[in-house]
């Protein structure tokens, strides 16, 4: 998913500027960041020349963060790297004091943090702390869960209160069987009733967030849930519905590639070499290590999301105190100077699966259900 493009950030100059505030989308999704410090405003400026400049250094601060809570999980999704490289890394729930130190430094300047990566957030005990810290520093904070994690009415007003913008629910199926055949263990009446708890706690705190998304994967086992699953989001009065392609890590194979690639090309985000009407092949261009600062639940920074063996590790908050020095410092400047804009033989690119994607974001469709759009 390609974010703050240059093409984008173009019309929102005059907002930045003189009314501190900032619109983008991500995933499809609209989000605003208001009162913007002349920090923030300043970094966004300098670390845009990145893009241009590409340095093995790079200049000011990261602008968004993903940070992983934990990095196991409650099910056991059958294309999910947490399923299938369970023991590349220890079991870990990221520690407060770690994301602390990490937002100390780097907070007064970030616009988004994407809270999760491999492994199920709400695993992590101190998941609202994290939500709060980071929301005390003026970020968006957007995470997402498989809802199999129980929110009693007391959880969900703590979701609440914590500020969290925005939350992905995983949700794959409209009913049970179909539910179930991706989302292994997992328990779809759970999901709604959580659901359902965290839509009263919103309303009965007068709270328009976190804004609720429910997330379809379109996949051969569930398209023909498409309809039922529109009726879903409905009835339970979610802010969004989002239909989404598809990913698959290529290492895992053509037989799993083929049980679960939907039948329907509309849904195909990626090429599929058997079917001309996906139109030409785009070169591949990836930003990410200059972009985003990621940090993992043992506390490493790493590259990329997709180093889910940390073998491109650049350093340890557990070791190391400043999450910059370790951005910026030797190992991810060697990084870099190798990185080839993604075409690299680096473990984690070659598996990439932004690669042979065909369309501009995972998102493939949005249907807005009970957000009312802000004003322009
Ligand atoms: S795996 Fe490599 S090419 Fe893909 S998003 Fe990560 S850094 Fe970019």
């Amino acid at each position: 998913m390609k974010i703050f493009r240059f093409r984008d950030v173009l019309p929102e100059l005059p907002n930045i500027v003189f009314r501190r505030r900032f619109k983008f989308n991500f995933e499809l999704l609209p989000y605003e960041v208001k009162g913007l410090s002349l920090k923030k405003i300043g970094n966004f400026f300098l670390a845009g020349l990145n893009q241009f400049l590409l340095p093995s250094k790079p200049l000011g601060y990261p602008v968004i963060a993903q940070v992983e809570p934990t990095n196991f999980c409650n099910l056991s999704c059958p294309l999910c790297l947490t399923t299938s490289e369970t023991g590349s890394r220890p079991r870990s729930v990221l520690s407060f004091n770690i994301f602390k130190n990490f937002i100390d430094e780097v907070g007064d300047y970030l616009l988004l943090i994407v809270l999760w990566n491999w492994g199920e957030p709400f695993l992590n005990p101190d998941i609202f702390r994290i939500i709060a810290y980071a929301k005390s520093k003026n970020i968006l904070v957007h995470t997402s869960t498989n809802g199999n994690v129980k929110f009693d009415n007391e959880k969900a007003e703590k979701l609440v209160d914590s500020g969290l913008d925005s939350l992905v629910f995983a949700v794959d199926g409209a009913t049970q069987e179909t539910y179930s055949k991706y989302r292994k263990g997992g328990n779809l009446e759970l999901v709604c009733e959580n659901i359902r708890t965290i839509v009263r706690a919103k309303r009965e705190k007068g709270c328009e967030t976190p804004r609720l998304n429910l997330r379809f994967i379109v996949m051969k086992h569930n398209e023909k849930e498409l309809p039922l699953i529109n009726q879903l989001a409905e009835e339970l009065q979610v802010d969004f519905l989002t239909l989404r392609a598809l990913a698959i890590a290529a290492h895992l194979g053509e037989n799993l590639v083929s049980t679960f690639s939907p039948d329907n090309p509309r849904y195909r985000g990626y090429r599929d070499n058997t079917d001309n009407s996906q139109g030409e092949e785009t070169p591949f261009t990836c930003m990410r290590p200059w972009k985003r600062i990621t940090l993992g639940a043992l506390g490493e920074i790493i590259s990329c999301e997709y180093d889910y063996k940390d073998r491109h590790s650049f350093g340890n908050l557990n070791t190391e105190k400043s999450p910059i020095s370790i951005w910026k410092g030797a190992i991810a400047k060697e990084f870099r100077k190798k990185f080839n804009l993604g075409n690299n033989d680096f473990f984690l690119c070659r598996d990439c699966i932004y690669k042979n994607m065909v369309v501009d974001d995972c998102t493939i469709e949005v249907v807005p259900l009970n957000w009312v759009c802000w004003e322009q």
